[in-house]
């Protein structure tokens, strides 16, 4: 689904875009059903449905794609349409190819959101469609005009129609610059005025005892409250702002870190961090991050960082030497979220990694139903078989617990342990959990709640 607010705005301006595609094809429909034109009733059809199916695809989750098919759809449609009906006559152009700019504005805002080589060549071929019907006759043999007393107002209603499309295209493209250059300069502020804070969950091992926890950004945003990472990181990352942001983080959690080394409960534990690919590709990265530990005098063996399978969609022997690099200087690896990005399985391998946590995605999926469970017990068994260590993301109950326990998993996070805690609550509840005699029939800490 789609759920960063720009992407909520983007699909609010599709779903305007779609209602007014429309109540225009509705109202062509009508005239050329009246007008007994089957044909083109026919092809209008075809076009309506094209246009819901890529609509479908892009609210359920793949609203880049969604988008293309879109394009293609209607730039398909519009060829037609061209070849076939809206045939130039004496005194009457050819209008319907100024449709195709409108095409190539939604084509240049998709681009904007991902670059992709495959929105490229669409904008690049619906340019070219427009400069060819602009430019020459083009009639087909076997066209199938539309009657003169309609075609006579086709100009005046599609340029009237294109120009009114394109126009509302513009305004939602500045609207939605104007909203990220406003977050971007946002995020930036936020980073200057110490608004970002970090929240730090419970990381179990297999005896249910904490021993390390997750360092997770939040932006205490005034008069917005607390502000959760998905709502700006991808503005951040899509900005290059995450360097900035990954080292803010870096320096503040390792400081963090440092302050556990005074207390016999918290001294043992070790610290996860999350860092974006474009982070760790900086050329600094390494050198920053030994100072930042220099700094804290904390043990890089204290630190876990853990990546995405996004990695796997950069320059992956890049990738390897920076961490066997990393590795080296005594930092660990784990990799996040898995199972959910790129399935490049082949290069668990080469990466010098510690740890795979699954994501909760399986781990919900697990109790559903058999499917589930059978998925989610093959992924821990992969993982085991490599010689990794298998943390389960996302246990909220403890069925949850229990199986992901069976399947081998030997480390644990989840609500059902704890939230998120700030610094202070954090430490408050290690020390409180240490403190207190584990659980006798698991030996495990307290859950929360
Ligand atoms: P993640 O690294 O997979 O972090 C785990 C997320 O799952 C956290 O969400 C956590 O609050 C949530 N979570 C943990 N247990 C449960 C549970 O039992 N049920 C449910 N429903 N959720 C659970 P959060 O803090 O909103 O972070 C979301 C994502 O944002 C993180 O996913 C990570 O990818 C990114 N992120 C957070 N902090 C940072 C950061 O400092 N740097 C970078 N690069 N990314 C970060
Ligand atoms: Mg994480
Ligand atoms: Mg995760």
């Amino acid at each position: 689904m789609l759920n960063t607010p720009n992407e909520e705005h983007l699909e609010y301006i599709c779903k305007m875009a779609f209602l007014s595609g429309l109540l225009v094809t509705t109202g062509w429909l009508t005239v050329f059903t009246l007008m007994q034109q089957w044909t083109i009733v026919i092809t209008l059809l075809m076009m309506g449905a094209g246009a819901f199916v890529s609509w479908r695809i892009a609210v359920r989750g793949n609203f880049s794609a969604g988008l293309m098919l879109a394009q293609a759809v209607h730039l398909v449609y519009a060829i037609i349409f061209c070849l076939l009906y809206d045939v130039p006559e004496a005194g009457i152009p050819r209008t319907t190819h100024l449709y195709l700019l409108t095409i190539a504005l939604v084509g240049f805002i998709n681009y904007q959101r991902r670059h992709t080589l495959m929105q490229m060549v669409l904008i690049a071929t619906t340019l070219l469609a427009f400069i060819i019907f602009s430019s020459a006759e083009l009639v087909y043999p076997f066209a199938h005009p539309i009657p003169q007393r309609l075609h006579l107002y086709l100009p005046l209603v599609n340029a009237v129609a294109g120009t009114v499309i394109l126009c509302g295209g513009i305004v939602a493209m500045h609207t939605d610059f104007s909203r990220r250059s406003e977050k971007i300069r946002a995020i930036q502020y936020a980073l200057y005025n110490n608004e970002f804070v970090l929240f730090f969950q419970p990381l179990l091992n297999a005896a249910g005892q904490i021993n390390g926890a997750e360092a997770l950004l939040r932006w205490q945003q005034p008069g917005k409250g607390m502000v959760p990472p998905s709502e700006f990181i991808p503005d951040a990352q899509r900005a290059g702002l995450m360097p900035a942001v990954g080292d803010w983080v870096i320096a503040t959690a390792l400081r963090e870190l440092a302050q556990w080394q005074s207390h016999p409960a918290t001294a043992p534990l070790t610290l996860s961090i999350n860092i974006t690919v474009d982070h760790l590709m900086k050329p600094d990265f390494v050198e920053r991050l030994i100072h930042h530990a220099g700094v804290s005098r904390v043990a890089p063996s204290r630190v876990k960082l853990e990546l995405t399978e996004s990695v796997f969609a950069s320059d992956i022997d890049a990738v390897v030497a920076k961490m066997n690099t990393l590795a080296a200087a005594g930092f660990r690896f784990s990799l996040d979220d898995f199972g959910t990005g790129f399935s490049s399985l082949n290069y668990l391998r080469r990466l010098p990694l510690e740890q795979i946590k699954i994501d909760r995605s399986f781990v919900s999926g697990a109790t559903e139903n058999r499917k589930g469970a059978v998925i989610a017990m093959h992924i821990a068994l992969m993982g085991l078989e490599l010689k990794l260590e298998v943390l389960a993301e996302g246990i909220e109950t403890v069925e949850q617990w229990r199986l992901m326990q069976e399947f081998g998993c030997t480390a644990f996070q989840g609500f059902y342990f704890s939230r998120p805690l700030n610094a202070g609550d954090f430490r408050a509840f290690t020390l409180k959990n240490s403190a207190e005699k584990p659980d006798s029939a698991s030996g495990a800490l307290s859950p929360a709640g």
